[in-house]
């Protein structure tokens, strides 16, 4: 009796010893088969989308999310999780992980297959999402899950090798995207330079010309500011230059761009709206930048800027719709400056003509 207990003591445990080979290499076949994609991945929805795919086939997440914040790639929190799982308490989880409390959070939405798409939002607790961490230095990026199924202490090692592997991919993607950004970007300010502005109008204006759509051009100058450098320096009025663009920046659309034209001339594209919209946005930043007190070194300065509208013709050059803001902009300096040509009356009692 004692011997057959023996026996099927010993071949239970055999059977184990055999699932458990079994669990660990379809876990390695798994690891091996997203190891190659995420190392081959080119852009960084691409890893995340991979190791989401990976850990949701070891483990069949309940919860997924990336989170990534680079002062200098993004400058703010980017979240990649299932929008229907985007409850407050995960986002302010993740934002005490990357101590960011006040930092603008940029939610991306990441449907998960797995999550039934009738099922009402669920409140995950926090408590029991595994936080995993991918980069700390510079970048710093985390990954969160909660599987259904149990972490076995061989899945550290598992984690471990998949976290590195992430890491390697977003550090070149990081790399390449910082040497494409400071190739099109103006160092002061961050907005794009002259040239990332020539290629991005070419663009714009060729889909404005073949469908047919409308593109408008903000040119702004800020008034006066050589008085500003004579007066408070010029490292003062780099910052002026730094926070106006910010403000500009924070204001626009997403599918709007600033680009620095000169020294404190910027140019705003707007694609896909008509003259009577962007005149009303560029009235709106005029008088936004004449309220505002910049504070530098207990000193406030203010200034006010003159802007010149412009909208695409059929036809036009990217060229000569720049020169129509441009002429713009020096009628309203030379009608006194903080104003925008043409002004907002005029341009509704002409509508179709300017
Ligand atoms: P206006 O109202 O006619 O535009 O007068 P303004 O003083 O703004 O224009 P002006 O063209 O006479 O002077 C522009 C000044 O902008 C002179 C230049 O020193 C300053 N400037 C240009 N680039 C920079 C920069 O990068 N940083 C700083 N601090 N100043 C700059
Ligand atoms: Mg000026
Ligand atoms: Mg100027």
């Amino acid at each position: 009796m004692k011997d057959a207990i023996k026996k099927l003591l010993n071949k239970t445990q055999t059977a184990f010893q055999f699932l458990s080979t079994l669990i660990r290499g379809i876990d390695n076949q798994i690891i091996n088969q997203y190891i190659l994609k995420i190392s081959q991945a080119q852009d960084i929805d691409n890893i995340v989308y991979n190791a989401y795919n990976c850990f949701n086939d070891m483990f069949e997440c309940e919860f997924f999310a990336f989170a990534i914040y680079d002062k200098e790639y993004n400058g703010s929190l980017d979240v990649w999780m299932e929008p229907k799982l985007n409850d407050t308490a995960v986002i302010e989880h993740l934002k005490k992980d990357f101590h960011t409390e006040s930092a603008y959070c940029n939610i991306r939405s990441f449907e998960n297959p797995l999550y039934p798409s009738d099922k009402q939002k669920s409140i995950i607790n926090t408590s029991q999402i595994v936080s995993l961490k991918i980069l700390d230095k510079q970048s710093k990026a985390m990954l969160y899950i909660l599987p259904k199924r149990k972490i076995l202490t061989y899945h550290e090692d598992l984690f471990s090798m998949i976290c590195k592997i992430i890491a390697a991919s977003l550090i070149s993607f990081l790399n390449i995207k910082k040497l494409e950004t400071a190739a099109l970007s103006d160092p002061l300010t961050h907005c794009y330079n002259r040239r990332a502005l020539n290629t991005s109008l070419d663009r714009d204006v060729a889909k404005a010309e073949r469908y047919g759509t409308d593109i408008s051009v903000i040119m702004f100058d800020i008034d006066y500011f050589k008085k500003i450098n004579d007066t408070y320096g010029h490292k003062t009025g780099d910052e002026v230059l730094h926070s106006f663009s910010k403000i500009i920046k924070a204001t626009i659309r997403n599918s709007d761009y600033l680009a620095r034209y000169g020294g404190e001339e910027f140019v705003l594209v707007l694609p896909e709206t008509k003259l009577d919209k962007a005149l009303e946005l560029a009235e709106r930043l005029r008088k936004i930048t004449e309220n505002l007190e910049f504070k530098f070194d207990e000193k406030i300065i203010k200034v006010t800027t003159s802007a010149g509208v412009a909208s695409y013709k059929k036809g036009q050059h990217k060229e000569g719709l720049i020169q129509k803001a441009d002429e713009l902009l020096y009628e309203a300096k030379k009608q006194g400056r903080n104003r925008i040509k043409p002004g907002l009356r005029l341009c509704r009692r002409n509508a179709g003509t300017l």
